[in-house]
């Protein structure tokens, strides 16, 4: 009776195990929410930024481009012009303006970074106020989840203009987030499959590598940047909307009414002609718009359309070109803070083609204090005394930081000049041109080195 029992369980066993293997149906395994997929991922740092893209990214969506939106910091400084709201309440209600913004093109997905903002034109000190580590790991999985083709962002690098160091470090974490994203040694967490059922830790993410980056400068000087990428008129009339894409952004715009309810009041009070106008006159919001290629991964050319070259499908990962590190002698003299990190930033990302001034240059508030930060390199086996001296226009003036100092045999030392400046003198009116200073560095009466520094006095400028 016994025996019977046993053979019948295993006569249901096998049997059922048969049907298992072979007379069920499939079940396709889950896939990445394809509501979330884009086409272009818009990378800026502040609410209202997303305006210096979005009479593109209306010609994109007429051509049903999906796009995301991804902002580095809620935008809670500065004045508020709509109520008496101020700092996070502040960044509370331009994060709904910048949803707004975004919305009355047709865009939804939209994530904020959690960055603070920082006034100055040093990434390095937007990056540390932003928490780049975490701020990096969000970006790459919003790259992640998002999958798309191409990255929209501003240019990192140091130029005579606005220069916002939050500008500059929203294209750094994009470009970090480009070369990282479809790494699956990176933020492997991300990446794992589910251990439990309702997992709580891993995201179940894939990699994902972007095909291609395009950068927009926040510069004063167009002269580097042009024909490095496609132009875009923004005077063109949407299939959508029969309006110009100017137009279209204007209206976008109208959502920053805590940056500029002045500004959209008296636009509130034209008629059609009296915009135009506006529009069109010097430095008005019709001029084409210009995209810097950072890298491709697929081809196509360099001043071609953005989506040149892109065929639909994930590519594999493309670990970037670093290029060599530069030879460089025994003991030397290198201009240090953002100028040196974005040489060393070009070379680990393959960016050796990115544009960039030659000499380096910046604006500055003036009267003020220009600070040169230097590294100098010794690596000899001696203490070497260096004497550091800095040639400047006239009634500009050194504080401190020149003379004679000495650097402990194979050590990299920080040191700093700092110079007066004086008030911009009288122009007629006109903008006062960028001053060139040098300094020189000598060791045993022979040069170790000079660096030169374009610098432009102004009335208004962000902290360097
Ligand atoms: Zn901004």
């Amino acid at each position: 009776m016994k025996r019977l029992a046993t053979q019948l369980i295993l006569a249901l066993v096998s049997f059922s195990q048969m049907r298992a293997s072979g007379a069920q149906e499939p079940k396709a395994l889950p896939l990445p929410d394809e509501r979330y997929k884009a086409d272009i991922l818009l990378v800026v740092a502040h609410p209202d930024d997303e305006g210096a893209a979005t009479p593109y990214l209306a010609r994109a969506l007429d051509e049903h481009k999906r796009i995301a939106v991804v902002f580095g910091t809620r935008g809670s400084s500065g004045a508020n012009e709509a109520g008496a709201e101020q700092a996070a309440a502040l960044g509370a209600i331009r994060e709904i303006e910048a949803r707004n913004a975004l919305t009355t093109l047709g865009i939804t997905n939209v994530w904020f970074l959690g960055g603070k903002d920082t006034a100055s034109q040093n990434v390095l000190q937007s990056l540390a106020n932003w928490d780049h580590g975490a701020s990096l790991e969000q970006l790459v999985r919003l790259v992640r989840l998002t999958r798309p083709e191409v990255i929209l962002t501003f240019l990192p690098g140091t130029f005579i203009g606005e220069d916002h160091g939050d500008h500059q470090a929203s294209g750094l974490l994009a470009t970090e987030a480009f070369d990282l994203a479809g790494d699956p040694a990176s933020f492997p967490e991300q990446l794992a499959g589910p251990t439990k059922r309702l997992e709580p830790f891993l995201e179940n993410l894939r990699p994902w590598q972007p095909k291609k980056i395009y950068y927009f400068p926040d510069a004063d000087r167009e002269d580097i940047f042009r024909g490095k990428g496609p132009e875009y008129s923004v005077k063109e009339i949407s299939k959508s909307s029969k309006q110009p894409y100017w137009r279209m952004a204007l209206d976008s715009f109208r959502a920053h009414q805590t940056q500029a309810k002045s500004f959209l009041d008296k636009i509130a009070q034209m008629d059609e002609t009296e915009i135009e106008k506006t529009a069109t006159s010097d430095g008005g919001w019709t001029d084409a718009l210009h995209f810097v290629l950072g890298k491709s991964l697929v081809g196509g050319s360099v001043t071609g359309d953005v989506f040149d070259g892109i065929t639909p499908g994930a590519i594999p990962f493309a670990r970037p070109d670093v290029s060599p590190e530069p030879a460089r002698p025994e003991l030397s003299v290198q201009l240090g803070g953002p100028y040196s990190f974005y040489a060393e930033f070009r070379r680990a990302h393959g960016l050796t083609n990115l544009p960039h001034p030659e000499p380096p240059e910046i604006a500055l508030q003036a009267p003020g204090t220009l600070v040169i930060p230097l590294w100098i390199r010794n690596r000899t086996a001696k203490t070497q005394e260096i004497m550091l001296s800095a040639a400047l226009p006239a009634a500009w003036t050194t504080q401190s930081g020149t003379g004679k100092f000495t650097v402990a045999p194979k050590q990299v030392a920080a040191a700093r000049i700092e110079v007066n400046l004086p008030a911009p003198a009288g122009n007629g009116g006109k903008k006062p041109e960028p001053q060139e200073i040098s300094v020189h560095a000598e060791s045993n009466g022979q040069s170790i080195g000079e660096i030169k520094l374009r610098v432009e006095p102004r009335k208004r400028a962000l902290p360097q």
